[in-house]
């Protein structure tokens, strides 16, 4: 695992691609390394296999251009904040060093993925602790940001992925074993692909709209951000 600028941290292989994969892609065209953490295998994933959705997750990293995924194998639909999950994840922190984490959102339907968030943030505390019994160098990353999706979750602000929607896409239609299926035998739970493209058209555009753009990525910031120059604060009022 090698040093990165964003480490993006989920529960689950495809997690990151239906919430952030089009901010990832962009900041990877800017020039900044990204690295992918994904908490447990999918084993209890309906659709598919391990090994399956190993090979669908290297696919969509490729896509994304991220320098690295490690999937850690936590446990599936068993997920907790164990102590030993915390230093576990803060080892992988210590090794990646990055400068920003991306967490799922601390409410959610999966437990998975509101526990995540609370692991990932306490990682990355631990991670800064010179006594913590965990290999590495000591780090703390700086900024921690969480990927939402939630309609009715207000963002602190968004990312406009316009240029790089078709990307995400993509990046998300590696993960064919999850939605692909019979159009007239869908849930809310297992979405057919026609029917997640869909969804996620319509959430992109509705936080683009949000900012006056085609296709935008939400993200919740639990601090007060720090403005410099309010001549040229990024936000149209009028
Ligand atoms: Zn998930």
């Amino acid at each position: 695992m090698e040093n990165v600028d964003i480490l993006t941290i989920a529960a689950h292989p495809d997690d990151i691609e239906l919430t952030c994969a089009g901010t990832l892609i962009k900041m990877v065209d800017r020039g900044y390394s990204v690295g992918i953490l994904d908490l447990t295998q999918g084993e209890m994933g309906t659709r598919g296999t391990p090994e399956i959705r190993a090979k669908e997750a290297e696919a969509a990293a490729a896509v994304i251009g991220a320098r690295f995924r490690e999937r850690m194998n936590l446990g599936d639909s068993r997920l907790t904040t164990s102590i030993e999950n915390r230093i576990a994840l803060a080892e992988k922190i210590r090794m990646a060093k990055p400068k920003t984490v991306i967490l799922p959102y601390w409410e959610g339907r999966h437990p998975d993925h509101y526990t995540a968030a609370t692991l990932g943030y306490e990682a990355c505390y631990a991670a800064g602790l010179k006594q913590l019994p965990a290999g590495g160098e000591i780090h703390r990353p700086k900024k921690i940001v969480y990927a939402s999706m939630y309609w009715e979750v207000r963002p602190s602000f968004t990312v406009d992925i316009s240029p790089w929607f078709d990307r995400k896409l993509e990046a998300i239609k590696c993960f064919s074993s999850q939605f692909s299926g019979d159009l007239r035998d869908v849930t809310e739970l297992y979405p057919a692909w026609g029917r997640l493209i869909d969804r996620i058209t319509t959430q992109c555009k509705y936080f683009g709209h949000l900012m006056g753009v085609d296709y935008a990525e939400p993200f919740v910031v639990k601090e007060v951000m720090a403005v410099d120059d309010i001549v040229t604060l990024p936000v149209v009022s009028v």
